[in-house]
């Protein structure tokens, strides 16, 4: 998957990676060399190339965004994804945190879901450019999460839940994470286990903004 990056994006790159670290959105080594590897402007539109390394979500197709670098950090390294895990995304996007996601599993799979056609070939596209082989991106309604190939490791819901489909929780390994951001016009981050006590918070922060979460059991 290493691709060599242009020079031109190299330092944008570095001055991202430095603004992450500073404010702690990223403090760890896989993580940084994810996103070292997935670049960003492969998973941008075309006119905003030039702010791909901006620590900004940026519009791309359906009124639907790529989320901002530091948002993608954080909950790449809250899902502390390890090598061989079976993953569930709900909301491919862009599918740049789809990618990292891949890069960090290694010979794992990552099942991707995704609601709008436009979006799932998008993101189609971005993720040949790389040589990805492990990732399935499913049009569906992912609110009902990806039955078919449960149970998975860790789930990470990239859109905003008013509540996290329970459904969700039965495609969860016992010992799994899931992430989500929780709430309606703001969000927490929420980290949760599945135990054999039950479901238990390991990490709640507030204050984020993603877009809703649509679908059976997304916004009505
Ligand atoms: N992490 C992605 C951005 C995700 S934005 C990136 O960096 O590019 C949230 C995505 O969730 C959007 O693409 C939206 O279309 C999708 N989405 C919203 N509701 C959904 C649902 N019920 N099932 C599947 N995808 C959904």
């Amino acid at each position: 998957m290493k691709k060599q990056i242009e020079k031109k994006y190299q330092t944008q790159l570095d001055n991202l990676i430095t603004l992450l670290k500073n404010t702690k959105f990223l403090t760890n080594e896989n993580v940084e060399s994810a996103i070292r590897n997935v670049q960003r402007h492969d998973f941008v539109l075309m006119s905003d190339v030039d702010k791909a390394y901006y620590n900004e979500p940026l519009a791309i197709m359906k009124n639907q965004t790529i989320s901002q670098p530091a948002v993608v950090s954080r909950m790449t390294e809250w899902l502390d994804v390890k090598k061989g895990q079976k993953i569930l995304e709900v909301g491919t996007g862009s599918g740049w945190q789809t990618a990292i996601l891949s890069y960090l599993v290694g010979d794992g799979t990552i099942f991707s879901v995704e609601l709008h056609p436009e979006l799932v070939e998008f993101a189609q596209n971005n993720l040949k450019k790389l040589d990805i082989n492990n990732v399935n991106v499913i049009l569906n309604d992912g609110s009902l999460g990806y039955p078919d190939a449960a149970p998975y490791d860790r789930i990470i819901i990239t859109a905003a839940c008013s509540k996290i489909p329970s459904l969700l929780f039965d495609q969860l390994n016992q010992n799994g994470l899931l992430i989500a951001p929780v709430g309606n016009s703001s969000q927490s981050l929420v980290l949760l286990k599945k135990t054999s006590q039950g479901i238990i918070e390991i990490k709640n922060e507030s204050n984020y903004v993603f877009v809703p979460l649509l679908g059976k059991f997304g916004k009505r």
